[in-house]
């Protein structure tokens, strides 16, 4: 690569808000042969919002959720953001500033009036073993919902959960019409969410169903990113939150929606698209492409 050819493109892209930290993912570009996609915060807005509130075990609707705010007071998640807005507007004041902690691709943890409060997926009320009653182990989720849920827990009792909904990002289907049109043939979603609400975006994208996986953990959505390497895929990944580090680091080209992401996700990227949205990744691998045409 000559360095000014690099320099020529690095340049005009910083300009269309795309940071490119070194020119060696210019050159990945046209090797790419599967992009791989988180879900929420990437293809979806990510600006969640509570729909609906479903107490349990003899709580109240308030109870549920000002347990669940207290719980997510120190959570950078989208999830915790739309409990924290929905708290807020209906007139809850929490008192103390919030000492918990969250968990990637779990939930979060807290106290309220120094008993445990905790919101969660399945899975971490498992961890912590919080039996659910038998009336939350069917999720409430409609199909074709871009939906998710969570159960919230109090004193290591489950109280009752909250249902919350994401829209589908506005660029998201142009830019991949946009990809598509590059030559970009090959796509997957990996989601730490639920199964129904990957599946209702995979559906909205013609992304199919034996390319959309959910359920993931931070490590296996590294995992899943050097298994298609090892079949000799070369991938760009592009994901948001915390739980996207390592398949950040592991991919190809990462890709930090930088609009969104915390700090891990950006350290652990090659490549930072600023705007909201996906409307630069197609400009940014065009640029890359082009560029190493004239390397050549
Ligand atoms: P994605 O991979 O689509 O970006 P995440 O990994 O961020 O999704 O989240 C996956 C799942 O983990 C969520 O759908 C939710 O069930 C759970 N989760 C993660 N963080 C939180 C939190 N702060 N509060 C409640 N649930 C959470
Ligand atoms: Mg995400």
């Amino acid at each position: 690569a000559t360095p000014s050819a690099v320099l020529a493109a690095i340049g005009p892209a910083a300009k269309q808000g795309i940071l490119i930290k070194s020119g060696s993912f210019l050159e990945m570009c046209k090797k790419i042969t599967t992009i791989v996609f988180d879900k929420t915060g990437t293809l979806t807005s990510g600006e969640m919002n509570v729909t609906t509130i479903i107490p349990e075990n003899g709580s109240t609707q308030e109870e549920v959720l000002i347990i669940a705010s207290s719980a997510e007071r120190s959570s950078p998640h989208p999830i915790a953001r739309a409990i924290l807005k929905e708290a807020k507007r209906t007139g809850i004041v929490l008192s103390g500033v919030g000492t918990g902690r969250h968990f990637p691709g779990k939930g979060a943890e807290d106290t309220w009036n120094g008993a445990p409060v905790l919101v969660g997926n399945r899975d971490f009320f498992k961890k912590n073993s919080i039996p659910v009653l038998e009336s939350a182990k069917q999720d409430n989720i409609q199909k074709n919902m871009y939906e998710t849920e969570v159960l919230v827990a109090k004193n290591g009792e489950y109280i009752g959960k909250i249902l919350i909904s994401d829209t589908l990002h506005t660029d998201t289907k142009k830019a991949l019409a946009s990809l598509r049109h590059l030559g970009y043939s090959q796509y997957a979603i990996i989601t730490g969410d639920n199964k129904k609400a990957a599946q209702a975006i995979a559906d909205e994208l013609e992304i199919p169903e034996s390319m959309t996986y959910s359920g993931l953990l931070p490590s296996d959505k590294e995992k899943f990113v050097a298994d298609l390497q090892e079949k000799g895929e070369r991938v760009c990944f592009v994901g948001d939150g915390t739980n996207d580090g390592p398949a950040l680091i592991r991919a190809d080209i990462g890709v930090g929606m930088g609009s969104r992401a915390n700090t891990l996700a950006l350290e652990s990227s090659g490549v930072i698209l600023m705007e909201q949205g996906l409307s630069s990744l197609p400009t940014f691998l065009k640029l890359g492409k082009k560029t190493s045409q004239t390397i050549k």
